[in-house]
């Protein structure tokens, strides 16, 4: 199956699909967003390599900034922070350049390696985009952490092919339904960006719908 653009979802949303799927479908599907200092550290990281108006060609290195990437399969667009292109002769063709090029995604975070595999998703998911448009087969990538600032090798493996496969089928289909699945309380609530839109106590609350008529009717019965 192939997706049409009018159709696809942003590839970031798979970070927040594997933080939370609530909080995907509050940001995804019903538009709601609230920075924290989390999100806007994570802005400005970004917005440092993002800046497509750096270009760079070091030796047999060529550094994209900023790429926009998309795929008809797993239906997903977004951007790369980096994709090198190292010259092989295994690699492909690009426009205006001699010889060619294997392309290496760089992800670019904030902070420490997480718990969960959020960044290899988002990396995987990356490669799986570039692979389509460029006719090529990634097998690795990188993730650059700012605590430690350097980089790790991830190796792009089936199994996590697998798992994009997966968060990407599922997203659409909860998007198809403009479905936000219901209030889990975890640890991560108090990391959660969406902590206050979405109300875990309150709406974990089986006495909430209650506790809403009760403040309805008092407001009605106010002169
Ligand atoms: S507060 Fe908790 S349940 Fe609600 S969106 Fe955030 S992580 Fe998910």
């Amino acid at each position: 199956m192939e997706y049409q653009e009018d159709d696809f979802l942003l590839l970031s949303g798979i970070q927040h699909y594997v933080f939370c799927k609530r909080q995907w479908a509050l940001i995804h599907i019903e538009q709601q967003w609230q920075e924290n200092f989390r999100t806007i550290e994570g802005a400005i990281l970004h917005e440092k390599t993002h800046d497509s108006t750096i270009k760079e060609k070091r030796g047999a290195l060529i550094i994209s900034r900023g790429m926009g990437i998309f795929s008809r399969t797993l239906g997903i667009t977004g951007a790369c922070d980096v994709v090198e292109f190292h010259k092989s002769r295994d690699g492909v063709t690009l426009y205006g350049r001699e010889g060619t090029y294997q392309p290496v995604p760089v992800e670019y975070k904030r902070g420490k390696p997480k718990q969960d595999n959020a960044d290899v998703l988002q990396l995987c998911a990356q490669a799986m985009c570039l692979e389509e448009m460029l006719l090529c087969t990634i097998p690795e990538g990188f993730l650059y952490y700012g605590e430690p600032r350097r980089r790790t090798k991830v190796i792009l493996d089936e199994e996590i092919r697998e798992e994009v496969k997966r968060i990407c089928q599922e997203m659409h289909e909860l998007y198809a339904k403009r479905y936000t699945p219901k209030v889990k309380t975890t640890k991560a609530c108090r990391a959660c960006s969406l902590s206050e839109i979405c109300l875990p106590k309150l709406c974990k609350n089986p006495s909430a719908l209650d506790y809403m008529k009760k403040m309805i009717a008092e407001i009605e019965v106010e002169p």
